[in-house]
């Protein structure tokens, strides 16, 4: 059963609520997460993926807008832990933490005038995006959030509606996904994932200075890539006109996992299918985040599923 903790306790999420008047969802004043638990059916547990790394760019968002919650990343994963436990799932999980001015007042308030609430909750999810088909994009005619709008650097809610407009425009006009470029016209990134081309041996992709959210996923790709396949990751601007012209590209995320792109703007990318690398990265990456590779489990956060049972 799906659980929340809000306001300093456990309760059903069909029993977590908010107002109509809440600041946040007027005027899009909150920060949020995802963090995926995969389900690994061998051991019967579920791994939790990098969560402090997730609080932690969740905290620095809270930052920017000037929230202060009681709680360290360590103490929001603790809390994170019981959650799961509490659901009992035995399926891959997702988890949502959302920090967001939950005073009900209708005007454009100062952000230190504005009462910070916090709800952590997890749902069932299983894939977001076909892992297997190559996915088919298109660049977007909506530009990416600048630095100096809305920092892109944290999951801020109100930057959002940026990737909605570009994920509904992709979608209309038959694409799966939108890329998004810089208002200089660079490559940035996917609506909710960022992303990489491989040339020439080497992985590329974008660099935390366009406009980016830098990944968890992302960096673990990166790791990943130079500790198992010795290939290394160049950060730099990308033209858009380098996307069509890549070996293999494929979009990384928490949601997304490692997607792997045949075409972008009706340009085939490599063989138009999931090429070498993507799928060797895709198979090692989907071992790591079920705790398979001793390696890298302390990159997951095991929880076990016998303790639900404990809760009413
Ligand atoms: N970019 C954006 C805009 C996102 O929303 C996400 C998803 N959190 C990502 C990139 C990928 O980040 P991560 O790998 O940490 O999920």
């Amino acid at each position: 059963m799906s659980y929340a903790f809000m306001n300093g306790e456990f309760l059903p999420l069909a029993e977590a609520k908010v107002g109509v008047m809440t600041h946040a969802l007027h005027y899009g004043t909150s920060v949020f997460e995802g963090i995926r638990g995969n389900w690994n059916p061998e051991e019967e547990k579920m791994f939790i993926f990098q969560p402090r790394e997730h609080y932690r760019r969740f905290l620095q968002g809270c930052k920017v807008l000037r929230m202060s919650l009681p709680y360290t990343a360590e103490e929001l994963s603790r809390i994170t832990v019981e959650l799961v436990e509490r659901s009992g799932y035995q399926q891959d999980i997702y988890i949502r933490p959302l920090a967001f001015k939950g005073t009900e007042r209708v005007a454009v308030l100062k952000l230190q005038d504005l009462e910070d609430s916090l709800v952590i909750f997890t749902i069932p999810f299983g894939a977001y995006m076909d892992l297997e088909a190559a996915a088919n994009c298109c660049t977007s005619s909506w530009r990416r959030i600048e630095d100096t709008m809305i920092p892109p650097s944290s999951k801020i809610g109100g930057l959002y509606v940026n990737s909605v407009l570009a994920k509904t425009e992709a979608t209309l006009a038959g694409f799966d996904e939108a890329i998004l470029l810089t208002q200089e016209g660079y490559v940035s990134e996917g609506t909710g994932e960022n992303i990489f081309m491989v040339m020439d041996g080497k992985l590329v992709t974008p660099s935390t200075s366009d406009n980016i959210l830098a990944g968890i996923t992302r960096n673990a790709v990166i790791q990943l890539a130079r500790n198992e396949l010795g290939l290394e990751t160049v950060e730099r601007k990308v033209r858009r006109s380098e996307l069509y012209a890549a070996d293999e590209c494929f979009l990384t995320g928490t949601a997304a996992h490692l997607t792997p792109v045949g075409h972008i703007d009706n340009y085939k990318i490599g063989s138009g299918d999931i090429g070498p690398v993507t799928r060797e990265l895709q198979s090692l990456y989907f071992d790591v985040i079920r705790g398979r590779i001793s390696k890298y489990l302390h990159w997951c956060t095991p929880v076990s599923n016998t303790v639900a049972k404990a809760y009413p």
